[in-house]
Order: structure tokens, then sequence, then C-alpha cells
């Protein structure tokens, strides 16, 4: 009688360690679940001050997010400076100086289209669709998409 209760009792503290085990794989799948349905909404929160290079495609960039020195474009927002009472943006203060003193003409670019002369701060800033992390200065709307043309026709 003795023995048969030692048994049952071992029985069941192994049963109980079987039941923790499976509440802890049930606990660690719902944290898991939890990470794999709030991680997008973590990272569409980070989206909105670091740019996802992807998303804009023949869309305008947002100046704040280029460093017009050399048209590169940064995951965080750069600098403004006021040159000539137009805004420019850049990722340090390097880049910032050589705006502000137009050291070999930086202040502009030529329109990888037409190539004439634009001003950065005037131009329309598109991402380069060959190169994810440039942009050309474009001097309107209309040379942007001739250019897209050009580039798809090859
Ligand atoms: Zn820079």
């Amino acid at each position: 009688m003795k023995k048969s209760s030692r048994k049952k009792q071992r029985k069941n503290t192994s049963c109980n360690k079987g039941e923790i085990k499976g509440l802890i794989i049930l606990g660690l799948l719902v944290f898991l679940a939890a990470i794999i349905v709030y991680a997008p909404l973590l990272n569409n929160e980070v989206n909105d001050e670091y740019i996802n290079y992807s998303s804009h495609e023949g869309e305008i960039l947002p100046n704040r997010f280029v460093c017009m020195l050399r048209g590169d474009i940064k995951s965080r927002p750069t600098l403004p400076i006021e040159v000539n009472s137009k805004t420019y943006w850049a990722c340090c203060q390097n880049c910032l100086g050589k705006l502000q003193r137009n050291e070999n003409d930086v202040l502009f670019a030529l329109d990888p289209l037409s190539g004439e002369s634009v001003n950065k701060a005037d131009a329309i800033i598109r991402r380069d669709p060959q190169d994810n992390k440039r942009v050309f200065f474009f001097k309107s709307n209309e040379t942007y998409n001739q250019y897209l043309e050009t580039i798809n026709k090859k």
C-alpha cells in the first residue's frame, strides 16, 4: 500500500513537470507570437524617422534625408544650412562648411538629362534609379520623366 502510493506520487510529480514544461513552451510560443505581431509595428514607427530606401522609388525625396554635397541619401535626417537665403541639407559639419563656402560650385548640380546647371535648393530631387543611395538633381519633373524613359529604353 505504502509502495504503491509512493509510486503514484512519483507519477504525479513527473506529470507536473510535464505540465510545467508545456506551460513554458506555451509561454515561449505566446512570446514569439507577440514579437512577430508587434515587430512590424515597431519598424513602422522607426521608418518615420529612418528612411526605407526601397520605398522612395520615383518619389521626390525629402530634402532633409539628402546630403546635398555629393547627393547621398542618408538614413537619418540631415542638417539644414541657409546660403544666399536658400536652404541646403548636409550630413555633417564638414559638408555644411563646403556648401556654405560653395566650394567647387557644390550648391549647383547638372541635370542628368539636359546637362543644365540646377541650384540644388530648387532642384527636383529624385533617387537615382540605378543607385539606391544616390540622388539626382533635376531641373523639373519633365526632365526627370524623360530621363526615366531614356533609362528604360536601354
Ligand atoms: Zn555629407
